[in-house]
């Protein structure tokens, strides 16, 4: 099998809860701020959460509930305008740390840095609100370890497409089998595998229910040497199931 050169995250759902915490909430403040009455709830935004993209999950919104905005706005630049604004507000909140990182993230990246692996970042999150995440939960030392961030539309096939993924191994020189990818969705899980990566999928809060069976790994977090909680959910019977948290050399022996 192939050694382990590089270790690639997904943003949103794997860095922190995003989609809860961060997108829900800033497409919340922008309805506030414009007056339109819209508010969506952790149980409403689930089924949003589903549709690819912002703005589209608003037209899908204000279509299926008439009378909030009018016709002309729904077809017109206003919903442009709300997403960038909406842009705007869950980058601020980003770099205000409001969205801290999930368990294990910091000292994965720390014990890949230390033994050379490669870091990079493979998200359709705008690159802005990926950066100001990574920056404001892991600091500016950690931040500089990242070898390349690849964000928003830097492919026009999105996940599950696997383009994205594609261009860490063309720009890198990487074969799919050196690279480890954390995922939370079946998407990105499926992009992953699309170029023969290993992945190890922490589910999140909106992704706990979906088909993960292609993955290599699955587990509720990475997981703290101290912390309780930590649970493999789907292991290649190459770890002890003993284990309190995934490390580099777990997933070396994952690829044994
Ligand atoms: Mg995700």
């Amino acid at each position: 099998m192939g050694k382990l050169k590089a270790l690639i995250f997904d943003c949103d759902g794997v860095l922190a809860e995003t989609e809860r915490d961060g997108h829900r909430v800033s497409f919340n403040t922008v309805f506030e701020e414009k007056g339109i009455q819209a508010n969506w709830g952790v149980e409403e935004y689930a089924k949003l959460v589903t549709i690819a993209g912002g703005k589209e999950r608003m037209i899908s919104y204000f279509t299926e509930h008439p009378g909030i905005i009018t016709t002309e706005q729904l077809n017109g630049e206003y919903i442009k305008e709300l997403h960038k604004r909406k842009t705007e507000i869950f980058i601020d909140m980003s770099a205000k740390g409001k969205l801290p990182s999930r368990v294990g993230i910091k000292r994965i990246i720390k014990e890949a840095h230390d033994e050379g692996i490669l870091l990079f970042v493979c998200s359709t999150s705008h690159k802005e609100s990926v950066s100001e995440l990574l920056k404001s939960n892991l600091g500016d030392e950690y931040f500089g370890w990242f070898t390349d961030l690849f964000c928003g539309d830097i492919v026009k096939n999105k996940k599950p497409a696997p383009d994205i993924y594609n261009l860490v191994k063309e720009n890198y020189n990487l074969k799919g089998e050196e690279c480890f990818v954390v995922e939370d969705s079946r998407i990105g899980l499926l992009a992953a595998k699309g170029e023969g990566m290993n992945c190890v999928v922490t589910p999140s809060f909106y992704s706990f229910d979906e088909d993960f069976t292609e993955a290599d790994l699955i587990v509720s977090s990475l997981g703290e040497p101290d912390l309780s909680g930590f649970r493999i959910i789907k292991n290649n019977n190459k770890l002890n199931p003993d284990i309190n948290c995934i490390t580099i050399p777990s997933l070396r022996k994952v690829l044994e």
